[in-house]
């Protein structure tokens, strides 16, 4: 099983031919409200690629958190932990995207601020990003880890890393600008971290292991035609397999796979394949 804790977004999209300025109003030619949060993303993919999941997270009183728990539902994912807090908005993406895909985004948290863990349910593996209080991750991982369970942590946005939250993490993954936020592998072993997973986009992912050389995990060959929620789908898939019981290296090729397809197909949650996909790009 897996559990995440972790974000829940409604993201209100528009497009325009170009953005707005400070004071400045333009004319939209198309709206969409899309599921985000890296967290609901991460539990939508590891639920795709195979595994059990709760989520553990918070959505407010409103049609938004509506919206969000019928995602879901929609997955099979448990949302015995996700509370329900009236007087705070769903967290929401206010995003704008122009004619070249340039975007500019507000992001406002509302209920993601409100998270409590209450009874965690028991799995294998726990998975959070940042989005969140760190705080309550480094108390949720420090549980989990107590209880033997495997910790892994997606740092984004990796301002919001704490020592703490290192301190309780079997696996870390993050991108390589979120690497460089960081301040490189070597501070982050020197931090701690046995088992880093640096993912490189359209050049598959490095395995660094403490004490060792990277190890490349290659990229599947695909026609890219949106990236959003590629590494959504890697840290969610990466999980679901180490729940079902993969060695590491047997769960990155699966990660990176099931990373490729999603980025064949526009927006996050619309992307995150299912197992029978992964598996079909594996074997050829
Ligand atoms: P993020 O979305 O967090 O920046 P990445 O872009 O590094 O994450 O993508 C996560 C993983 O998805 C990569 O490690 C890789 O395995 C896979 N992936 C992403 N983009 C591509 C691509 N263009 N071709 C093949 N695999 C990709």
């Amino acid at each position: 099983d897996v559990v995440v804790v972790g974000s829940l977004n409604l993201d209100l999209v528009a497009r325009a031919t170009r953005l707005p300025g400070p004071g400045e109003t333009v004319n939209g030619s198309t709206f969409a409200e899309v599921p985000g949060g890296k967290g609901l993303n991460q539990a939508v993919a590891a639920a795709r690629a195979g595994a059990r999941v709760a989520m553990v997270g918070a959505v407010g009183d409103d049609n938004a958190g509506d919206v969000l728990r019928s995602v879901l539902a929609g997955d099979g994912i448990d949302a015995a932990g996700l509370s329900i807090v009236s007087g705070v908005p769903t967290g929401r993406a206010l995003i704008g995207v122009d004619d070249a895909a340039e975007n500019s985004i507000i992001v406002v948290p509302g209920a993601n601020a409100h998270v409590t863990l209450g009874e965690v349910p028991a799995s294998s593996v726990v998975i959070a990003q940042l989005e969140i209080d760190p705080a309550l991750v480094a108390e949720a991982f420090r549980t989990a880890k107590a209880a033997g369970a495997t910790t892994v942590l997606n740092p984004a946005p990796a301002e919001n890393v704490t020592d703490e939250v290192l301190a309780h993490c079997d696996i870390v993954i993050p991108n390589e600008h979120e690497l460089e936020l960081l301040g490189g592998a070597e501070r982050l072993a020197e931090l701690g971290v046995t088992t880093l997973v640096v993912t490189l986009g359209a050049a598959g992912a490095d395995l660094v292991e403490a004490g060792s050389d990277p190890v490349r995990i290659d990229p599947f060959p695909v026609a890219p035609v949106d990236t959003t929620g590629a590494g959504d789908a890697f840290c969610g898939a990466l999980s679901a397999r180490l729940a079902a019981g993969d060695e590491l290296p047997d769960a990155l090729r699966f990660a990176a796979a099931n990373g490729a397809l999603a980025t064949t197909v526009a927006g996050a949650v619309p992307s995150l394949p299912t197992a029978d996909r992964t598996r079909a790009l594996i074997e050829g």
